[in-house]
């Protein structure tokens, strides 16, 4: 098999050409996703925005600075981690992604997700949130590290939440504080049962 970065490059260059859905019309760049092909954890967030857009890069705008801070709080640098979005291109005035597109973008997710191949997925917020676990507010659920299927998905808060509220951040930082302790096996996660039909989920656990 080739080697996982060499994989990760060929989804790129699809991602890049990719017109699955109306958000490539609007958008400067594709931003599939970038960090350590290997890495054993995987973030990912909602959409690029205006900065990523511009530099097809993930979280580089203040909620990227401020996940790069929290990140060096927990000795992890952007480099030791792989850092994508559930939609590759931004959305037209960073309007959050409709069903559609989602669903047009969600092959892409889980290429990067099998090659990769991480013991941990963070959903950022609620949008990658409801991608692995249906129907929980990410208020109710932040900060528990789920087993689902031979991966643990452990749900944060998004960045930009944190930079609008006070209380959010407190509970970013406090949750974001037990990644290295989940990696570690030191907390056990909870195991999710997955419903059959939910063939997208199943996907992603194989
Ligand atoms: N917010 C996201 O969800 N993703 C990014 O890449 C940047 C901000």
């Amino acid at each position: 098999m080739k080697r996982k970065k060499e994989l990760l490059a060929q989804l790129d260059k699809v991602v890049k050409s990719c017109h699955n859905c109306r958000l490539w019309r609007t958008a400067t760049n594709a931003v599939p996703g970038e960090g350590d092909a290997k890495a054993g954890v995987v973030f990912i967030g909602e959409a690029p925005g205006f900065h990523e857009d511009r530099l097809a890069r993930p979280f580089v705008g203040r909620a990227g600075q401020l996940l790069e801070q929290l990140l060096a709080k927990v000795g992890l640098s952007r480099e030791d981690v792989y850092i994508t979005n559930v939609v590759k291109h931004r959305p037209p005035n960073n309007r959050g992604p409709n069903k559609d597109e989602i669903r047009a973008c969600l092959p892409y997710l889980l290429r990067q997700i099998q090659v990769i191949n991480p013991k941990i997925i963070v959903p950022l917020g609620r949008y990658a949130l409801e991608i692995f676990i249906k129907d929980q507010p990410i208020s109710k659920i932040h900060g528990q590290p789920f087993k689902v299927g031979e991966r643990i998905v452990l749900p944060l808060y998004h960045p930009a939440a944190a930079l609008r509220s006070g209380a959010v951040s407190r509970n970013l930082e406090k949750d974001f504080a037990k990644l290295p302790k989940v990696l570690k096996g030191e907390i056990k996660p909870r195991v999710l049962e997955i419903k059959n039909e939910d063939e997208n989920q199943l996907q992603l656990f194989k």
